[in-house]
């Protein structure tokens, strides 16, 4: 694959970029096709009241959509909140795709990047927002130069009414893409989350109520309304509903991102979606959210990945990036490369994240691990963090504790 320069980034420096450097904006659907092909048609219809606002309210609680940046938040729900609160109002995206593993969003924007725009503009109208700021992952160079083309495109020619929208770049934070966090690093600041309440839907963005979506739940706006919310709520296995996009990587044939029926277990997408296993590996282990998600063994690669199912094993599904290990690997070392990449992207305002995660990674470096001191920093990180990422980062070192102690130096319990 042609590797992708950003010219600019050589013009900061004053150097020219190397002879084989490209400009290109990845094949997509562009405005004048989309709309060719009845795009932009629901939230035109909104605009000329020809659709009701409160109906597709209805239609976003039937489907069951939930935030599907991690965090899992009704849709539906959080438009009501947000519609409900004093003008003006403001709209933030999080496409800042920060979370390890994670890349869905970049393959649908660099597809389909009006999909998402006109989702927007839906969830913009229903619930009165005035301004929405996109906060777009800087390393995604390509993706900026298409979506400020496509924008533009869009605001030459509107086809419904238009609030004001601005593209932000990130600065390579993780923690931006915890929602307050989000919301200092566009107003300018430090990237640091904030303590709630006030919650951003009442007091967010430039101290005004915060409509924050991640990018694919504003995705699958569009096609729910179009199709009914059955549509949506229609997909699922093993009692779940709905769609998500695993972004699948680890030791499989086909790694990449698998639009999949919620609920469906590891080996089941393993199987059906991946190819298997690379030749020479078997299962022996599966992150299945990301760095903060936990990592479970093999024997438990038949449980439903959906919102709400890893929680009673000490993991969650957060963005769906599912990491598949093999014997050829340790979970202690996946464990620990985590709990670096914590220490590293801690914005450091909390003492028990900031000292914790540096404190639980060298000692997960040592060949048996302390677990009584580990567990007294996981109990610390765990109750007093102002944050997700601190809260979360006891969870590898539960998991290797619980599921791997053979690894560590534990004593293994035989029934
Ligand atoms: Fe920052 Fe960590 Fe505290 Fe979150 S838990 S606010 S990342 S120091």
């Amino acid at each position: 694959a042609p590797i992708h320069f950003e010219p600019a980034a050589f013009a900061e420096q004053g150097v020219s970029p190397p002879a084989h450097a490209i400009e290109a904006i990845p094949a997509h659907t562009d405005y004048a096709t989309y709309r060719a092909h009845g795009g932009y048609a629901l939230a035109a219809a909104l605009t000329s009241g020809q659709q009701d606002p409160e109906a597709i309210i209805k239609v976003m609680e039937d489907s069951g959509l939930r935030g599907l940046g991690g965090a899992g938040f009704p849709t539906g729900r959080k438009w009501r909140i947000v519609r409900d609160q004093p003008a003006p109002k403001l709209m933030a995206v999080n496409l800042d795709e920060g979370e390890p593993g994670t890349f869905k969003d970049r393959v649908y924007l660099e597809r389909d990047p009006h999909r998402f725009l006109e989702g927007l503009l839906i969830a913009a109208q229903v619930v009165g927002i005035d301004a929405c700021y996109l906060y777009l992952r800087d390393e995604y160079h390509d993706c900026r130069r298409l979506l400020a083309a496509e924008l533009a495109a869009l605001q030459a020619d509107p086809p419904c009414a238009l609030p004001k929208i601005e593209l932000r770049r990130g600065a390579g934070a993780y923690i931006c893409g915890e929602e307050s966090a989000m919301i200092e690093s566009i107003e300018g600041k430090r990237g640091e989350p904030r303590m709630r309440p006030p919650y951003i839907a009442q007091v967010g963005l430039f101290g005004r109520p915060t409509l924050e979506h991640n990018f694919e739940t504003l995705y699958w706006v569009r096609d729910i309304v179009q199709k009914g919310p059955q549509w949506f709520a229609g997909f699922g296995r093993h009692g779940r509903e709905g769609l998500r996009s695993f972004s699948v990587s680890g030791r499989v044939k086909l790694p990449g991102v698998k639009l999949a029926p919620a609920g469906i277990t590891v080996q089941e997408l393993i199987d059906e979606y991946c190819g298997g296993m690379l030749d020479g590996h078997t299962l022996y282990a599966y992150l299945p959210g990301g760095a903060s998600g936990g990592i479970l063994p093999a024997r438990m690669n038949d449980i439903p990945l959906d919102f709400d199912t890893l929680q009673p094993h000490g993991c969650f599904i957060g963005s769906a990036a599912v990491m598949v290990l093999s014997q050829h690997d340790r979970a202690r070392d996946a464990a620990l490369n985590v709990m670096r990449f914590f220490e590293h992207e801690s914005c450091g305002q909390c003492t028990p994240c900031r000292v914790g995660t540096a404190k639980a990674a060298a000692l997960m470096d040592a060949p048996a691990w302390d677990n009584e001191t580990l567990e007294d920093l996981a109990q610390v990180m765990g109750d007093a963090s102002i944050c997700g990422l601190g809260q979360a980062a006891p969870n590898p070192i539960r998991c290797v504790q619980k599921y791997f102690p053979q690894e560590i130096g534990m004593k293994v319990e035989t029934a």
